[in-house]
């Protein structure tokens, strides 16, 4: 039995199953001093997901550590740096979770453009057939840009060609063979979209990239949906071209401090706001589930990472 110090709850499934199969400790079950006290000396992987992350500190605790096992693509809370230093794999569960992530950003895209969430608030509320509603946006036929045009950011602008839109898309270089139109400069791919759709990865790299002179470019009639994470955009600014009508909408699953969302946000009816839920759904949290056993697996049985960071 390999010992797996888990980092976070995942599901019961999940976790019944891990604990069947290994001598699990749960960290937030536990004093994790005390736990690491008692046991650091013999952990050999590290179960966690983007979520809960993996820190360098904890990594050096650890000095019979393996591999890290994360759940979820992204992997920008997890110091895999750290974890390369010492030879330790790192694995996480992309591709499986592509379409429902993309699912998402286009339900957000229209949600925001057709007022969809704010309709509903209407009915609700008992205002139909006493106020009147203002007229949405169209979607089909307009311009899509896509910050990050990877595994999810592809499966994003194939859902687009239903609704005949444009799409062009910024990643730090082209992709060779790609039809879709590059742009070199974010700046001028937000000018030219109706709707921004970031796809990209969090972490230092991507921090901010999407600040004041990106949503004015992308102006008052342009709106911003972000799935990846709330790193990627300047939150404050955000809010502020919001408050100043300088951006026209914006569809977030993902913010800066999760779970806390920009209080300013929670009173604009053109923001339509969700729990970071791009994954979650019973089918691609269950497929999310059994790569993260299929990498724990084969790590233990042959030492390889099936998708190794
Ligand atoms: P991916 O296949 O690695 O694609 C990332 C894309 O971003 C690549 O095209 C990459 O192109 C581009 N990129 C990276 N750094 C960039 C930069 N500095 N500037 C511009 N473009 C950059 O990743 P994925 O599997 O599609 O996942 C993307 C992200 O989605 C994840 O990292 C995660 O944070 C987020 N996500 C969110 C949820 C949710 O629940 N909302 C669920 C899953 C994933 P270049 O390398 O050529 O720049």
């Amino acid at each position: 039995m390999t010992c797996i110090l888990q980092l976070g709850p995942l599901s019961e499934r999940f976790n019944r199953t891990l604990a069947a199969e290994h001598e699990v400790l749960p960290i937030w079950q536990a004093d994790a001093e005390a736990l690491l006290a008692e046991h650091a000396q013999r952990i050999e992987v590290v179960v966690t997901s983007a979520r809960f992350g993996c820190s360098a500190a904890l990594i050096e605790r650890l000095p019979r550590l393996r591999a890290i096992c994360s759940f979820g693509v992204g992997y920008d809370s997890i110091d895999v740096a750290a974890a390369r230093a010492c030879g330790i794999p790192v694995s996480n569960t992309p591709d499986v979770l592509n379409d429902c992530v993309a699912d998402l950003a286009f339900g957000l895209l229209i949600d925001c453009a057709r007022q969809m969430s704010r309709a509903d608030r209407f009915v609700r509320d008992g205002n139909w057939g006493r106020a009147q509603l203002p007229l949405g946006h169209r979607v089909s036929g307009k311009r899509l840009g896509i910050l990050g045009l990877g595994r999810i950011g592809a499966a994003i602008a194939r859902r687009s060609s239903g609704f005949e839109m444009q799409v062009r898309y910024h990643n730090r270089r082209p992709l060779a063979g790609c039809d879709y139109v590059y742009e070199a400069s974010l700046h001028e791919l937000a000018r030219w979209s109706d709707f921004l759709i970031v796809a990209c990865p969090g972490g230092e790299n991507t921090r901010n990239l999407v600040d004041r002179p990106v949503m004015d470019a992308l102006g008052s009639q342009g709106v911003l949906i972000n799935v990846s994470r709330g790193s990627v955009i300047d939150e404050p600014a955000l809010v502020s071209a919001l408050q100043d009508g300088r951006l026209g909408g914006a569809g977030l699953d993902v913010y800066v401090h999760e779970p806390q969302v920009p209080p300013a946000l929670l009173e604009m009816p053109n923001v339509v706001l969700l729990p970071h839920i791009g994954s979650a759904t019973e089918e691609t949290r269950l497929a999310m589930e059994e790569l993260l056993f299929d990498n724990l697996r084969s790590f233990l049985e042959r030492g390889e990472m099936l998708t190794a960071v």
